[in-house]
């Protein structure tokens, strides 16, 4: 089977077969066709879309080039949820330990900032010691031993996604629903799941910048994860403004920890409710939207998720009770009076990134200190000298002047 032949197909809107998607993805794993001809390939893909039968079978290829995580048969259910990514996002921090408490197990996977969207094992990282880098086998042993681990997808899943994925990144291939449908769901699929909750955010400081084109992604995702056998379903949430309050690595795990106690900014441990009562309503655990919650609600109150996120980060090396430094803090105040008609999310995400909370290259040093406590959300009435956000940085001018920027007050 020609390689060329199948681009051309794919070039002229025809529905590729599952051999030729097979031998494609094989080829392309095993060297024998080149980045060139992937990257071809990609991109007709990107002008021309797939089918949910031909996504289907681009996963299940993309997850067939590596192994997969091996359960005992013990009618233990074991879930993850994925998020597309936004500015703030630390939910899988609460969420995980907070499942474990009611009998799951997660052995979630998680990935590092991507743009101007930050990366859980970033955020984890600023705990002293806290590794993310776990074997196939401490992932297996620690998840049945503590009920959840957060840590990076091994090299030896998904190996396919991992090398398209980076060509896609220079190849303007990335934003394309059936590629991103293949590359999440391979690696979610590669954790031989029961139940997956998907948090497809849209809005200015996400992938997807409408709810339109997020609902779409979200389709494509449940309806791959259904016709490989596991229970999934999605939440489309906003991001048109930070999640929360803090942004950036060390205050993240600072507010998540708020959250694991039961406090913590609304909007995140709404969030953290709603996508755990997916999961126990997914895996039959509980039968009622609202009593699910409840009990979640309670878990957190009572200190109990706190208590297991203490012995899931010892398990991974790291101190629960070590609080992470932040960098010193300064105060950006409001000139006019008005009211808070806009955030540039995507420009408080960069602005992280620019005072060295993130990578502009993959081997920059993350500063783990930096970010910025959000003191004002959408729709908020403000005054002359309020404060709007506080930057940890070494160089306040320019990080609040950025702030300034990205937060619009209308008089
Ligand atoms: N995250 C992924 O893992 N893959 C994509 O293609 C996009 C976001």
């Amino acid at each position: 089977m020609s390689p060329a032949q199948i681009i051309a197909d794919k070039r002229d809107g025809r529905e590729l077969t599952e051999n030729q998607i097979a031998a494609f993805i094989q080829g392309y794993s095993d060297g024998s066709i080149p980045d060139y001809q992937m990257a071809a390939l990609a991109m007709a893909v990107f002008l021309n879309g797939m089918t949910a039968q031909e996504t289907a079978w681009l996963t299940e290829q993309m997850l067939a080039s590596g192994v997969t995580l091996r359960w005992p048969d013990d009618g233990v259910p074991r879930v993850d949820k994925h998020s597309t990514g936004g500015v703030g996002d630390k939910i899988s921090i609460p969420l995980a330990p907070l499942l474990a408490c009611c009998g799951l197990q997660v052995p979630m996977l998680s990935g590092r900032g991507l743009g101007a969207t930050g990366g859980t094992l970033d955020k984890l990282e600023s705990i002293p010691g806290f590794r993310t880098d776990l074997s196939l086998q401490e992932i297996t042993r620690l998840t049945q031993q503590v009920g959840c681990v957060i840590t990076g997808a091994s090299r030896e899943l998904a190996p396919a996604d991992r090398k398209l994925y980076a060509l896609r990144d220079v190849t303007a291939t990335v934003p394309s629903i059936p590629l991103i449908t293949a590359s999440i769901m391979s690696k979610k699929l590669a954790e031989s799941l029961n139940a997956l909750v998907l948090d497809v955010k849209y809005g200015n400081g996400a992938f997807m910048k409408t709810r339109e084109r997020a609902a779409e992604l979200a389709e494509s995702l449940t309806a791959t994860g259904r016709r490989m056998g596991v229970r999934t379903t999605a939440v489309l949430s906003d991001m048109n403004q930070p999640l929360g309050r803090m942004c950036g690595n060390a205050l993240e795990i600072l507010e998540s920890v708020d959250v694991l106690r039961g406090g913590g900014p609304a909007d995140v441990r709404q969030l953290t409710l709603q996508l755990g009562t997916q999961l126990l309503l997914l895996t039959e655990t509980e039968s009622d939207a609202a009593a699910a919650e409840q009990r979640l609600a309670a878990l957190l109150d009572r200190g109990h998720a706190y208590e297991k996120y203490a012995q899931m980060v010892a398990a991974q090396g790291g101190d629960a009770d070590a609080i992470p430094g932040t960098a010193p803090a300064g105060d950006v105040e409001a000139v006019a009076e008005g009211v808070v008609s806009a955030i540039d999310t995507e420009a408080i995400g960069l602005a992280i990134i620019a005072m060295g909370g993130g990578r502009r290259v993959m081997t920059d040093r993350i500063d783990h200190s930096v970010g910025v406590e959000m003191c004002v959300r959408l729709g908020d009435h403000v005054r002359p000298g309020d404060v709007i956000a506080r930057v940890f940085c070494r160089d306040f001018p320019s990080a609040a002047a950025a702030l300034k920027q990205a937060i619009r007050i209308t008089t």
